[in-house]
């Protein structure tokens, strides 16, 4: 661990031994919201560091620091339940997709814990399957009208703001669905149901009901149809917070566990030299260790935007088996006084009972894991409905002015020696035309990527994206930087285009192959003879099958490229996309890093060229 690492530890730590006397030692014996402690917790400074924009290491660093002390001294675990709720849905969510407006109107009382926040995703019937909830928000005017029923809304009873996941179109899409941020107060909200749970007592959940709820359009967080993407984000966060609070909780039952097994004697010693005793200490030191360093290991590859899909899906089921699995073990090693219900041990079972549960069950996480090891997902096919395709056009703002007065190095960085040496082998010395010049291009690019930079061989089976992606996202950019590069080094007005594939999430089979749940195609429009030309996307014979398209089929050079760009062969995916005119690197890697997290490596590069001499 760095220094600094070490100080924004201490501190953390430090903050929440500094409530420690406000947090009561017990363990809390009633249902009722525990608003002293929550403001205890919130004088802590932990919702304000979460929220620091400056520095993403010490957010992130200095909360989960804070919880894993406050789940090791503070025996109320529906508080620390709800505190870490209360990060994610609101804090987080506002933080990474609200509007600079939004936050300015919000976020200071929410980081004071003056303002508490919950989310409402899951409904009565829709509760795995998310994307079959039935809740509206319909656009009417400035506003969007809110009608629908939630169920599991933890903090719902107490929450100020709720950021509501409602479907704003009936597609069976994942670009179906939207957040809004609804204040609790509004006209339209309903408290329902308490619902009275077996643990984590003093974390209010309850049932929430919108009847003609109206919300301003301002209160969207992020995009609309984003709203699988803002909930894939907040997941991961509230999977990280809530279970390093878990392994708190693990090290304060260990530790128990070991005074204990040193001072209870039977047969004339203390139990703890029973081996069939100390082995279960034992496993409990192995459970929390491990549990810890794999979420301090997320913890870091969030800091560096890498990817974390598998990695806290895998924390999911580990920390939470392992989390309950100690608390079963401490109750025995305790003998009937485990079974006392004043010594807690048994509220902790019940309390880690929710753990396989929550923030997407541990049959769901099974079945992501497994899904991106390979196997294949056996789901119906999807239905002609959830075909449909919407590109979802990313902010204008976003996209680069054309600036003829940079030099085409300035604009590419891949325009360099070894792009020219490889353009002319790609070409050859036979005269070529604009066509056959972007032609040949196209599969040298494609050949390149595929073989060298990805090893994987193309030549019978097409473009195995499921290959390709595995564990370095990015193939297709790639590919239309590179295609970019080289025609423009021919003096071909290249260009890229960035189009979201919305439909993904959808189908298993199309998750399973690009890797996740959301995927920004990029493709190239090139200029010949003075009309643009779709380049192909040379997407596989699978992946055609699976949208019930024709496969495209390459039977020559001339068939890559299709002309022109709207009314030729344009997959029925694809369609009014954004374009860059002038596509720069740097410019690419944040815009790509906004909209899907963890595809670019972290220094900003592509992959190194493995077999050839030349280096891209
Ligand atoms: C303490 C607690 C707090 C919560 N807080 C919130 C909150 O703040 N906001 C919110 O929106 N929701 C919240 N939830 C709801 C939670 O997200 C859901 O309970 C969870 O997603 C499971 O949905 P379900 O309860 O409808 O179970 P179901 O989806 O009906 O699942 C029932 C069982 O079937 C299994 N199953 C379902 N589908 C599959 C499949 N495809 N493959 C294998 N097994 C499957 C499940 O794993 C589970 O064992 C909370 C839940 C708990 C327990």
């Amino acid at each position: 661990m760095h220094s600094k690492d070490n100080e924004i530890a201490k501190q953390a730590r430090a903050s929440i031994d500094a409530i420690a006397h406000a947090l009561d030692s017990e363990y809390p014996t009633d249902s009722d919201f525990p608003h002293q402690r929550w403001q205890a917790v919130a004088s802590t400074g932990i919702f304000r560091h979460a929220a620091n924009v400056q520095s993403k290491r010490n957010a992130i660093l200095s909360t989960i620091n804070a919880l894993e002390r406050l789940g090791e001294i503070c025996k109320d675990s529906g508080l620390t339940f709800s505190v870490a709720t209360h990060l994610a849905s609101t804090i987080t969510a506002l933080e990474k997709f609200g509007s600079p407006e939004l936050k300015a109107r919000c976020m200071d009382e929410l980081v004071a814990g003056q303002l508490i926040g919950a989310h409402a995703i899951s409904e009565p019937n829709a509760g795995s399957d998310a994307l079959s909830m039935t809740t509206t928000a319909r656009e009417d005017g400035d506003d969007f009208v809110i009608n629908g029923h939630k169920a599991f809304v933890t903090n719902g009873s107490v929450a100020d703001m709720i950021v509501v996941y409602a479907k704003t179109s009936s597609a069976a899409t994942a670009d179906c669905v939207s957040a809004f941020l609804v204040e609790a107060r509004s006209p339209g909200v309903h408290l329902g149901l308490t619902m009275e749970k077996v643990g984590l007592s003093s974390s209010p959940l309850c049932e929430l009901t919108f009847e003609n709820c109206r919300v301003p359009k301002e209160n969207m967080i992020g995009r609309r149809g984003a709203g699988f993407f803002v909930l894939s984000h907040v997941m991961q966060r509230e999977i990280l917070y809530s279970f390093i609070i878990s392994v708190g909780e693990m090290q304060r039952r260990l530790k128990r566990c070991v005074r204990y097994a040193n001072s209870r004697r039977q047969f004339g010693s203390s139990i703890g030299s029973f081996q069939s005793v100390a082995n279960k200490v034992a496993d409990m030191k192995i459970r929390y260790e491990l549990s810890r360093q794999w979420l301090y290991h997320i913890a870091e590859r969030m800091i560096a935007n890498q990817d974390v899909t598998s990695e806290v899906a895998i924390a999911k089921v580990f920390v939470s088996e392992n989390a309950l699995a100690t608390s079963i073990d401490a109750l025995h090693i305790h003998g009937g006084y485990g079974y006392i219900a004043s010594n807690g041990l048994g509220t902790e079972v019940c309390n880690a009972l929710a753990g396989p549960i929550y923030s997407g069950t541990n049959e769901i996480q099974r079945g992501r894991i497994s899904a991106m090891v390979g196997i294949t997902q056996g789901k119906a096919k999807p239905t002609p409905d959830s075909r449909n395709s919407e590109v979802v056009r990313l902010e204008s703002h976003m996209v680069p002015k054309m600036d003829d007065e940079r030099t085409h190095s300035e604009l590419l960085d891949f325009l360099n020696e070894d792009v020219l040496t490889f353009v002319s082998a790609a070409l050859g010395d036979e005269p070529l035309d604009e066509r056959e010049t972007a032609v040949k291009l196209y599969y040298a690019v494609r050949d390149k990527i595929a073989y060298e930079v990805f090893d994987t061989d193309i030549s019978n089976v097409g473009l195995r994206a499921s290959h390709i992606v595995k564990d370095r996202r990015g193939f297709c950019l790639h590919k239309a930087l590179l295609y970019a590069a080289v025609c423009r080094s021919q003096g071909l007005a290249c260009r890229l285009v960035a189009s979201r594939v919305t439909n993904h999430i959808a189908t298993p089979e199309l998750q399973n192959l690009v890797g996740g749940d959301v995927f920004l195609h990029w493709y190239n429009e090139v200029k010949v003879e003075g009309v643009w030309l779709q380049v192909s996307p040379v997407f596989n014979k699978l992946l055609c099958k699976l949208y019930s398209i024709e496969p495209l089929e390459f039977d020559g050079y001339r068939s890559a490229i299709y002309q022109p760009f709207n009314n030729g062969l344009a997959m029925s995916y694809l369609g009014n996309p954004v374009v860059f005119a002038n596509p720069r690197y740097a410019d690419l890697i944040d815009l790509v890093n906004n909209h899907h997290p963890g595809m670019i490596a972290p220094d900003g590069r592509l992959p190194q060229a493995k077999s050839s001499g030349v280096t891209l």
